[in-house]
């Protein structure tokens, strides 16, 4: 009998015992394919020696020293490193232990940004239906994800949001991919009107979204309309890299793609890859300096805030994409697996789009290709898609909701930037087992 807390009560996990490259090894000795990083996290694949030698070393060295008396030369050089790296402008990172805190600290200094700088009025936060910022309460305010949101929404803090820029389905037939970008960022500055411009505080988005939408990019033009508007209204422009962030997109910080930069940044996940809990807050000197000339202190703060072995693993995680040139090989192994995707289900009848950036990549599963008319959300498909392939030997990260909360199902995969061309064969052949036996009982021919 287990005492551990399990994120499905009637569907505890199976025990993980090894790791091994692209595999997790199960304690039945079964092999499992990771095709999503967990969750966009093992960006350098398991058991890579110079991340785990880095983390005994700084283990040995000094394992903790609170950030209320010291800082570390892991969380120095780590920090030098993003900050050299960085979209221009963003001069001061933040380290916190995950994505979620990393956007709990994004929202509080944004208020307290304003609040120093003379305008305490600025209150309202504007982000985007459909995104997932994280799961604490501030975080979960911002994500726009309606199921996730549903029965604690009576103790969310008030957020309005916008729809996302989500090509797919929003552009119409007549408009060009990029009238349809500035259409759909004009909903901010119709918002930003609506709410009083001297009120609103911060936009929040993910560059390329996740987990509740799967690997959606916008359209070029969107986002620096979207920095526009940002700037004529005094309103703070956070974008969340915790998913898309650290080289998933083939660009160390996805913005980097966008020709923009943010006011302040958050990410997380590939930047500890898995070897150790970290994220990271970047802000801009604009905003430290005021508050540096203001209170001088941040109002904010956990225990461990910069932890040293976290920061060393995070050290060496940045220096291993930077050093072994993994951004150029995700790019190359990203064509790899589109082509191999495109190949195996560019005309799948319930596949209706493939899409992504670098190495995150998504499937989204439709009824009807022609329609693009997604499933009923009662079939369970993502869910279904997901056991299915745990089965066949794969980890893949399906959702439901796609469309809106409720209806539409995607897959998401986000392998590691190591990822050979047999992995990608092996993905694609276990993929399609799985999507037969799930969807050929559905009513098409397969
Ligand atoms: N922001 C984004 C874009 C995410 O995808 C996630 C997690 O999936 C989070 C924030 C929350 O990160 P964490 O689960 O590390 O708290």
């Amino acid at each position: 009998m287990s005492h551990v807390f399990p994120r499905q009560i009637n569907a505890p996990p199976i025990k993980a015992v090894a790791s091994e490259g692209c595999y997790i090894i199960g304690e039945d000795g079964k092999h499992y394919l990771d095709g999503s990083g967990g969750a966009a996290v093992s960006c350098l694949g398991h058991g890579d020696v110079q991340i785990i030698e880095a983390i005994k070393q700084q283990t040995e060295a000094l394992a903790f020293a609170h950030t209320g008396f010291f800082t570390s030369a892991p969380a120095e050089e780590l920090a030098d490193l993003l900050i050299k790296h960085a979209p221009a402008g963003l001069d001061r990172v933040y380290f916190v232990s995950g994505g979620s805190e990393a956007v709990e600290a994004a929202i509080k200094l944004a208020r307290q940004f304003h609040v120093e700088n003379g305008e305490p009025q600025r209150r309202h936060i504007i982000a985007r239906r459909q995104s997932y910022h994280g799961n604490t309460l501030g975080a979960l305010a911002v994500g726009g994800n309606q199921w996730r949101r549903a029965q604690f929404e009576p103790i969310l803090i008030d957020v309005t949001h916008i729809s996302p820029c989500y090509e797919y389905v929003d552009r119409k037939a007549d408009e060009t991919a990029v009238d349809y970008g500035q259409r759909a960022a004009q909903e901010l500055e119709d918002e930003i009107l609506r709410l009083g411009p001297d009120k609103v505080m911060a936009f929040v988005a993910e560059p390329v979204v996740g987990a509740t939408m799967g690997a959606v990019p916008a359209v070029e033009g969107y986002f620096k309309r979207i920095r526009n508007i940002c700037d004529t209204y005094g309103v703070l422009l956070i974008l969340d890299e915790v998913m898309c962030g650290m080289g998933r997109t083939g660009h160390l910080f996805a913005c980097d793609a966008e020709g923009i930069s943010p006011d302040i940044l958050c990410i997380a996940k590939g930047l500890g890859a898995g070897y150790q809990p970290i994220g990271a807050m970047l802000c801009s000197k604009t905003i430290y300096d005021t508050i540096g000339s203001g209170t001088g202190f941040f109002q904010h703060g956990h225990t461990y805030l910069a932890h040293p072995v976290a920061c060393a693993a995070g050290l060496a995680v940045v220096n291993a994409i930077l050093d072994r040139k993994l951004l150029k090989a995700a790019n190359t192994r990203s064509a790899q697996l589109f082509a191999a995707l495109n190949g195996a289900f560019g005309q799948n009848p319930y596949i209706g789009d493939i899409r992504g950036r670098g190495m995150f990549i998504g499937l989204e599963i439709v009824k009807d290709r022609e329609t693009k008319t997604p499933f009923e959300p009662g079939l369970g498909i993502a869910a279904k898609v997901k056991k299915a392939a745990f089965e066949a030997g794969l980890i893949c990260y399906p959702m439901s909701g796609t469309r809106d909360g409720k209806t539409g199902d995607h897959v998401l995969l986000a392998p590691a930037f190591t990822f050979s061309e047999q992995h990608s064969s092996e993905l694609v052949e276990k993929l399609e087992a799985t999507f037969f036996s799930v969807l050929s009982g559905t009513g098409r021919s397969y």
